[in-house]
């Protein structure tokens, strides 16, 4: 109950970014939101209650986790049919992003974030209190333990369907014909998704387009931090595949799954940091996906590693 009286009074957080930076003194040279961030407040449309934006004073773990205060995991309300939820550092120092979208017949879970155990963080409870009587599927983008830890809880939870993690079960959830080519519809009743197999970070990795937010999430392929590449040549394919996708859709920011880039340009926090007071902003936007491409394209079919301002390759 503790956990649900937490999250609802941080679903209803709005306090400015500047609030959360007074707090920790830390400096960000990143604090204003672009003008694409704007425009997805615009759009949330009549009726529509949340934040309208990602740029939200999100968890970020503790100098003394003992001490920590924060829930195990913080939900965001963007409007009335979307969330985005952060697993503590203080809990799993990797902090996923989880993304939530809800159609007018089920709802999607994209990720299950790191964690097992219920009682350390209830994923299947929290998200049964945000999406009470819907179908709830979860689909992932990839099936690496930190995105998937939470899939035990929810299948054992009522009216949840887990899509299995493998390259195999994924294509036979989607209907993919033609892995990795063609991207494949996926309807939630008044909300097609458009899924992408984007496979080089992971063999199943797959990005999701949804028209509502505009958003074009991306996992672990493509997210402000160390983009690690387990198949060179599959991630250079995917990632020009990805970045025509892009080009023929409308699409407001690039949305990956963690933060760990400072704001301080290609400077990232090291692995296994459980605080992050000048975390770089969740969301990127198709000029780094262009950026990235070129970048690959540059490097060629010999991997390297190249740090940039908002993102690192590390093959
Ligand atoms: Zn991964």
């Amino acid at each position: 109950m503790r956990a649900l009286a937490l999250l609802t009074a941080l679903s209803a957080c709005s306090a400015p970014l500047s609030d959360l930076k007074d707090v920790d003194g830390a400096k960000d040279s990143d604090a204003s939101p672009p003008a694409d961030a704007g425009s997805v407040a615009a759009d949330a449309g009549p009726g529509a209650t949340g934040t309208g934006t990602l740029d939200v004073p999100w968890i970020h773990g503790a100098a003394d986790c003992t001490q920590s205060t924060d829930p195990p995991i913080q939900v965001v309300r963007f409007d009335a049919d979307t969330w985005v939820l952060r697993e503590s550092k203080c809990i799993n120092y990797e902090a996923p992003f989880l993304y939530l979208l809800a159609g007018t017949q089920r709802a999607l879970l994209i990720d299950s974030g790191t964690t097992v155990q219920a009682n350390r963080v209830p994923i299947a409870a929290t998200v049964r209190a945000l999406i009470p009587s819907l179908p709830l599927i979860v689909a992932h983008t990839h099936a690496h333990g930190d995105h998937i830890g939470g899939d035990a809880q929810l299948t054992a939870a009522a009216g949840v369907t887990v899509v299995g993690t493998s390259e195999q079960a994924v294509r036979a959830f989607f209907g993919f014909a033609d892995w990795p080519a063609t991207a494949r519809n996926y309807d939630l009743g008044g909300r097609t998704l458009e899924v992408l197999p984007i496979p080089g970070h992971e063999r199943s990795h797959v990005a999701f387009y949804d028209p509502n937010t505009r958003w074009l999430i991306t996992g672990d392929s493509l997210y402000p931090g160390r983009l690690y590449v387990t198949d060179w040549a599959a991630y250079r394919a995917s990632i020009a595949r990805l970045a025509t996708f892009a080009h023929a859709h409308s699409i407001s920011l690039v949305a990956g799954t963690h933060i760990e880039m400072t704001t301080t340009p290609q400077k990232d926090y090291p692995i296994g940091t459980t605080f992050q007071p000048a975390e770089h902003r969740l969301p990127l936007t198709v000029a780094h996906l262009d950026e990235l491409n070129a970048a690959l394209t540059a490097i060629g079919p010999t991997p390297r590693r190249e740090a940039h301002d908002d993102f690192i390759i590390d093959p």
